[in-house]
């Protein structure tokens, strides 16, 4: 931010994209009102024109995906062809909902002594959805489009640093023809959030983040008594056992940790491995991270590009100091980086001491924390002393391994033989520190839904 002026910046290079005002309080007021109009007419909008509605955001995500993709790119610098693929993984959201919204929101008929009783499914009215910049356009459209299946409306209070594509979210609903008021992207900074969950016209809150504003917006929501959802952050772990493909294994941890330029929530970032294939896995994955294109995100070809923020970038660098400081060996080669943005050489730290970075805190970048394990035991005793409970990720053949890895290790999700991914038709979210509740799926459509008891003598 610079005078009232808040700026995108490209990482890449560090040159201002961009400059916009944050609502005034006049603005944010008009907002709130038009949400809560609009809520009160949306609400009785049939299920099928609403459904017809997501589509047509689909369309516009499809025809538009290059525009949209350009400008996130450009925002928090992604490598353009994960942009790309950001842009269309959204329209499939909407179609996700389109489909099965109203199936998800049928009445749950119990059998009573009542004449009828069943549980509908209501809308509660305008719910806020705090997000951030690493998936700017997929965060917003998993929370938006139950949301307007469901017969709310959000308000989106966008990450500071791309609200050009905030800015392109609410442009996707108003060219697919949502009445005015159904999205309303408010460009406001982390202090303006208080006083819009506190509004009695905004029903509940939803924030994908860090832990930080994950505790303050909850904590401002339970003194409200407001439903809140938390996705916060997480330090997956990846653990190979000797009965796996190792080749699948290591492209899997490879794409998993460099993914978004390393920037996922849902990465692996900590990687035990059998100590019987240990040396292997080892050699060939510190050759795929030695090959890597590092280079201008806006190459079709580039693997990982620079981190969003110089910030983010300074913060990554000085954990990777401390676990380096703290024992750990950096087993790639050092590099040259392409320039004066936000870069960072992607990097495998070995043997990491406890108590640094490494083991417990939430890596947010492309550097891959690998020890070496003795057993499944030891692995998961490992994994689960995180204080994030995200994903996880268990690479083995064998049946015993793979029950006792889905019943011990402690996370939202664990996905065996591939590496953890969303997608709408299954639910996603984490225990521990990375956050409660639900999104995506019929879980992520009823999060903030009114499941009235009817009971008709
Ligand atoms: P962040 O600082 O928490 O920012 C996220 C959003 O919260 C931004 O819109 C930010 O606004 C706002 N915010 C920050 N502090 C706030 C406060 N005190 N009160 C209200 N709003 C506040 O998160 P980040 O570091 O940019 O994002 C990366 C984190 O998100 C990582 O930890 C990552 O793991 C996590 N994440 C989790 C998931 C998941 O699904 N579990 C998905 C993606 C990312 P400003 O930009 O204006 O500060």
């Amino acid at each position: 931010m610079s005078g009232n002026l808040v700026h995108s910046i490209n990482p890449a290079n560090g040159e201002v994209i961009e400059s916009f005002s944050p609502f005034t309080a006049a603005a944010i007021e008009t907002a709130l009102e038009t949400a809560t109009e609009r809520f009160r007419s949306w609400r009785n909008v049939p299920l099928a024109e609403r459904a017809e509605l997501l589509n047509r955001a689909a369309d516009v995500l499809e025809a538009k995906a290059a525009e949209y993709a350009r400008d996130i790119t450009m925002e928090m610098g992604k490598p353009i062809k994960e942009a790309n693929a950001e842009v269309l993984k959204c329209a499939t959201v909407c179609r996700h909902y389109a489909e099965h919204g109203p199936a998800y929101m049928q009445d749950e008929v119990a059998s009573t002594e009542a004449h009828r009783a069943f549980v509908r499914h209501l809308p509660i009215g305008p719910v806020l959805a705090v997000m951030p910049w690493n998936f700017p356009l997929w965060q917003a459209f998993r929370f938006a489009a139950p949301a307007l299946m469901a017969g709310n409306v959000g308000l989106l209070k966008h990450a500071s640093n791309v609200w050009r594509s905030a800015l392109n979210i609410e442009d996707v609903f108003r060219r697919a023809g949502f009445p005015e008021g159904c999205f309303q992207t408010l460009l406001i900074g982390a202090s303006a959030v208080e006083g819009v969950i506190r509004d009695d016209r905004v029903k509940a809150v939803t924030l994908t983040g860090s832990g930080p504003a994950g505790r303050s917006v909850a904590a401002i929501a339970g003194d409200c008594l407001k439903p809140s959802l938390l996705e916060l952050g997480g330090s997956d772990a990846f653990i190979v056992m000797p009965s796996a493909d190792l080749e699948k294994a290591v492209k899997t941890a490879v794409m998993t940790r460099i993914r978004n330029s390393g920037q996922s929530c849902i990465a692996g970032k900590r990687f035990f491995v059998h100590a019987d294939i240990y040396d292997d896995f080892t050699s060939r994955f510190v050759a795929a991270f030695d090959a890597l294109k590092v280079d201008d995100p806006m190459k079709p070809d580039t693997e990982v590009g620079p981190l969003a923020t110089l910030a983010i970038r300074d913060e990554l660098a000085g954990q990777v100091e401390r676990s380096l400081k703290g024992g750990a060996e950096s087993l790639t080669k050092p590099r040259i980086l392409p320039g004066n943005g936000a870069w960072i050489a992607p990097q495998i730290l070995a043997d990491a001491h406890s108590g640094t970075p490494s083991t417990d805190e939430e890596m947010f970048g492309p550097v891959a924390n690998l020890w070496k394990t003795t057993s499944l035991d030891d692995a998961i005793a490992r994994a689960n002393h995180s204080i994030y409970g995200l994903g996880s990720v268990l690479f083995s053949k064998d049946e015993a391994e793979i029950d006792q890895a889905i019943r011990e290790l402690e996370a939202g999700s664990t996905f065996v033989n591939s590496m953890v991914a969303s997608d709408p038709r299954l639910p996603f979210g984490g225990i521990k520190q990375s956050g409660y509740g639900r999104e995506l799926a019929a879980d992520g459509l009823r999060a903030f839904m009114n499941r009235k008891t009817v009971s008709v003598a």
